[in-house]
């Protein structure tokens, strides 16, 4: 059972029968369909309309109710999952990884040590343990067993791995489509130790996709740790959001002040594309960042998010006339219209067309001092 649209609404209210009251604005809305569109949004009280029919209340009071519980642990939120498919609208909360540590087993500082110091970079993201449970004994920034235990999850013991899947999907389809209280807390699934590390990654894999909250993980590995990170940032990567890096001087084989300066926006595939091939280029290069809401350098020209102020408010902002003597910026060759414009608005640099396509950098480079 879904959110009711403004279109489903509506035909419960007077206008949509041709009734009595139709378009009354005693609710404060022009008509019965704005009124519709606002409860939709949940930007009204539905007591506002006295002549809303019984069958609709309790249905509203039904497709309101929040399909699974936020937890916080920590300073983790984890739950407050509202769909079974990332397209439907988008996953709220990351499944986090939790590892026990055993404060009465031999090796356990090593393995803290280890666990707190675990952190992979990965699409400009710092990735690390999201929480850290002690079992007989507590350490800083952890939660012990007994508090974990405390809290309002519900546990699945991975014993059986079709078991455990059928748990999972069944829990969010019953507190997403149904709406059931009863299943509407986050899940964790429990890992005891196995030496089988392969299964237990795919395993793992699996639970992240459909639907585990959290991985409780009596080992540590690095290596599962890795993957299961890697899969989840894709899984729970915002569809409706671009991935996009920090905007900022990005600098590439310790370059001085004559070095070359590239220039692109904060869309993170297009940073990347260039990243590489200002990497292994032989000469060192700086590559100028703009903000730009994570849009690739034509969208982001289209919807003004890339324009010759912006640009020259960036170089200001980082202070690059200051900072070297090189005067000319490559501009993305997919730019080039924009030259005159940049070239008015950038008193201090030269603006220079680069290529369209990062790939061809390389050669770019080569013919530029010919
Ligand atoms: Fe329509 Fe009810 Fe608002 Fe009157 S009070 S306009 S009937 S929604």
């Amino acid at each position: 059972m879904t959110e009711l649209s403004g279109l489903q609404i509506f035909r419960y209210l007077p206008a949509a029968k041709k009734a009595e009251h139709t378009n009354c604005k005693e609710c404060g809305c022009p008509t019965c369909m704005a009124f519709a569109l606002k409860l939709a949004k949940h930007n009204i009280d539905i007591n506002k309309c006295k002549y809303i029919p019984d069958d609709l209340k309790i249905l509203y009071e039904q497709n309101s109710k929040e399909p699974q519980k936020t937890v916080e642990i920590n300073g983790i939120k984890i739950g407050g999952e509202n769909v079974l498919y990332r397209h439907e609208k988008t996953f709220v909360n990351k499944t986090a990884i939790a590892i026990l540590i055993d404060l009465s087993k031999p090796g356990w500082k090593e393995k803290y040590e280890r666990v707190k110091n675990f952190e992979i970079t990965r699409v400009n993201e710092h990735l690390k343990i999201d929480l850290i449970i002690t079992k007989n004994g507590n350490l800083p920034e952890c939660i012990t067993y007994e508090d974990f235990k405390k809290l309002p999850l519900k546990e699945i013991v991975d014993e059986d791995f079709a078991k455990t899947a059928n748990e999972l999907i069944e829990i969010r389809k019953k507190a997403v489509i149904e709406k059931d209280e009863k299943f509407s807390y986050p899940v964790y699934v429990y890992f005891n130790h196995t030496d089988d590390i392969n299964t237990l990654c795919a395993r793992a894999s699996f639970y992240i996709c459909k639907y585990a909250n959290m991985l409780v993980f009596e080992d540590f590995d690095e290596n599962l740790v890795t993957a299961l990170m890697t899969l989840r940032q894709n899984i729970f990567t915002d569809p409706q959001k671009p991935l996009q890096v920090e905007s900022k001087i990005y600098e590439f084989n310790n370059p001085d002040e004559n070095s070359l300066i590239f220039m692109t926006t904060n869309f993170a595939l297009t940073f990347f594309a260039v990243a590489n091939e200002l990497e292994s280029l032989p000469v060192p290069s700086y590559l100028i960042v703009t903000p730009a809401e994570g849009m690739s350098v034509l969208t982001a020209w289209s919807a003004e998010k890339f324009t010759a102020k912006m640009v020259a408010n960036t170089l200001k902002k980082f202070d690059l006339a200051g900072k070297v003597k090189n005067r000319k910026i490559i501009i993305p060759g997919l730019l080039a219209h924009m030259k005159d414009e940049l070239q008015e608005e950038i008193k201090d640099f030269e603006i220079v067309i680069g290529t369209v396509d990062a790939f061809a950098i390389g050669d770019f480079v080569k013919n530029l001092n010919k």
